[in-house]
């Protein structure tokens, strides 16, 4: 089998990690790059034998001289934009941790990976699950796609709990070990939000045939409906090393240690609603999805800047959602004709959300 470059972003996170120690155990794949935000690297680049190696900036100069066959983006956040666009664009395959970067850029990601005609792999767990189910499937025979959802470390609270919850009880997820951000996210669902827009343009299905329910124990990672009443569900362990290895490794499956779901002990797969009131993040997000444009954008911009000012301690938990429906009421949303008006979409955005934690 020939050996398949990779060139992993966001190498010292959370995914980033666990893709190493996959690419490591795995003959046929090769690290041919690796990229940090702000870590030093250089040790990590030595150690695995890497020569392109870059901390901060856009990925595109260090993409352009690593050839690789695939981009793991795991760059957490806008900033993984310019990564997705180069690799939707050049027809390489693009194994997609970064779900900011569709949210923000759906449309030009879109209309890039039309052009390029490469593979695009969601590494999302939800989103690797509805691509496995969905696959070989004739479009007309899916009637929706159902997204579940842990509920997060506060479900079941009401809003006058939430007013004082801390950044120890958000980063606190029952089923998953993640980066700060996308805890805080899942606390506050705006990760759910983020992932029915991501949902949306990675599959084409309409916002209205997009589902979410609530799984508490996340061993089904997600589930598609089809117009005969039958439904597909993808389940396991929630171990983020099945999907990054899924991704890397397509359309061979290789082996996982992960640990095996023991059937006979009983599943407890019980599902149940969202509370939308307490956690309107999500039906905020479908909102600026069904807007189109650049709200997306603008709401995935907002909550980043909520989301630092929250892990900053400057401001509370239930103005994470104050301040993205703040600055959503502010922007026009007009869509982006090109990555410049993207950026100018997500600046205007941070701006508006920034002045709104700053008192005058
Ligand atoms: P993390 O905070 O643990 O790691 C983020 C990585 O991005 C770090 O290596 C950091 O150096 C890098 N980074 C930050 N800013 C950068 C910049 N400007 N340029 C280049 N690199 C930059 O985050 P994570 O939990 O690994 O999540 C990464 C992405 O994967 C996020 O988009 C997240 O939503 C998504 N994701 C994560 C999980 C998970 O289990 N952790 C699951 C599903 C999806
Ligand atoms: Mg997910």
């Amino acid at each position: 089998m020939p050996v398949r470059r990779v060139a992993l972003l966001g190498a010292t996170g959370s995914i980033g990690r666990q893709a190493i120690e996959i690419i490591s155990s795995r003959a046929e794949l090769e690290l041919c790059a690796i990229m940090s935000g702000s870590q030093p690297i250089a040790a990590l680049g030595l150690e695995h034998g890497v020569s392109h190696v870059q901390v901060g900036g856009s990925a595109v100069s260090l993409l352009d001289a690593c050839e690789p066959d695939v981009v793991l983006n795991a760059i957490v956040g806008f900033a993984g934009v310019d990564a997705t666009l180069w690799a939707l664009e050049n027809g390489v395959t693009l194994a997609l941790a970064n779900k900011e970067s569709l949210v923000a850029a759906g449309e030009l990601a879109v209309a890039a990976h039309r052009r390029g005609g490469g593979l695009l792999l969601p590494v999302d767990s939800e989103h690797s699950a509805l691509f496995q189910c969905l696959e070989g499937r004739a479009p007309d025979s899916i009637e929706s796609l159902v997204l579940t959802a842990s509920g997060g470390p506060f479900r079941g609270r009401t809003t006058e709990e939430l007013a004082s919850v801390t950044i120890a009880d958000a980063l606190a997820h029952p089923t998953w070990s993640m980066g700060r951000k996308i805890s805080v996210d899942s606390a506050t669902l705006a990760n759910k939000g983020l992932e029915l827009i991501e949902a949306h343009w990675l599959f084409g299905v309409p916002y209205a045939s997009i589902e979410v329910v609530v799984h508490p124990t996340s061993i089904v990672h997600s589930l598609v409906r089809f117009r005969d009443g039958a439904l597909l569900a993808h389940l396991g362990t929630p171990d983020m090393r099945v999907p990054i290895s899924f991704a890397l490794g397509y359309p061979d499956r290789p082996a996982v240690a992960t640990a095996r779901l023991d059937l006979a002990q009983g599943l407890d797969l019980r599902f149940e609603a969202v509370d939308e009131r307490t956690f309107p993040l999500l039906p905020l997000a479908r909102a600026a999805g069904e807007q189109g444009g650049t709200a997306p954008c603008a709401y995935n911009a907002a909550n980043e800047v909520a989301v630092e000012a929250f892990l900053d301690g400057r401001i509370g938990f239930l103005e994470i959602a104050d301040t993205v429906a703040a600055a959503l009421d502010q922007v026009d949303g007009s869509p982006a004709r090109d990555l410049d008006d993207l950026v100018a979409a997500d600046a205007e955005a941070r701006s508006i959300a920034q002045r709104r934690l700053v008192p005058a």
